[in-house]
């Protein structure tokens, strides 16, 4: 499975916005963008300058794609689909991004990150309405029931789950700890994205 490679930390840093990508520690003082709020790199600091049109365009698009870890090709089938639904096409393109499966475990506090909740579900940990589903893209519907499967549920991560998960759902899903179970509510709405972008842009950005 194509993944990115670079440093997660230094993804934040080039788009100058914390995106989540290492779990616990981007809630301390470690985190990098707290640290170091320039651009990676050599020449990261002189290299701040005003930003074109299209220059905004694309870190807007590149900072939602890093923080979903989606590869270009699957984020454009993501806009296209957006496009062919009703309503604005930003707001259902982060929906969309939103309802991956990989993307629910991790806001339901199953994993620690996104890239540790695709792993999971890569591994086939997840099954939703009792079937296993391994596919991290799979977009859930209201009402959907995300389980961790039975024999994963002895696993040392999933009891460090059921014991000890802290995180704060977004008002669309809810967690059963004990169980395991996360339940989806309701369909994402815009203010439940949990770092800040402007959809517009990417719109913009495809539009041209
Ligand atoms: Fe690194 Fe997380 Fe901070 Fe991003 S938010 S810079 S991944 S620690």
């Amino acid at each position: 499975m194509a993944r990115y490679t670079s440093s997660a930390c230094r993804q934040c840093r080039r788009e100058g916005t914390k995106l989540f990508l290492k779990g616990e520690k981007c809630f301390s003082q470690k985190c990098a963008v707290g640290k170091r709020p320039t651009p990676p790199g050599q020449h990261g600091q002189a290299r701040q300058r005003k930003m074109s049109e299209y220059g905004t365009q694309l870190r807007e698009k590149q900072k939602a794609r890093r923080a979903y870890g989606v590869l270009e090709t699957q984020f454009k089938r993501t806009y296209n689909r957006a496009t062919t639904m009703k309503g604005v096409t930003g707001e259902n393109l982060l929906q969309l991004l939103e309802r991956r499966l990989d993307n629910v475990v991790y806001r339901a506090g199953m994993a620690a990150s996104r890239a540790q909740a695709r792993q999971l579900v890569n591994h086939g940990h997840f099954l939703v309405n009792g079937k296993k589903v391994d596919i991290p893209s799979f977009t859930v519907k209201s009402d959907d029931v995300i389980t961790v499967r039975a024999r994963s549920k002895e696993m040392d991560h999933f009891k460090a789950v059921r014991e000890g998960s802290t995180r704060i759902l977004p008002k669309w899903l809810s967690l059963n700890a004990d169980e395991l179970t996360a339940t989806v509510a309701a369909l994402p709405a815009r203010d439940d994205v949990d770092f800040s972008l402007q959809e517009n842009m990417i719109v913009e950005f495809y539009s041209r």
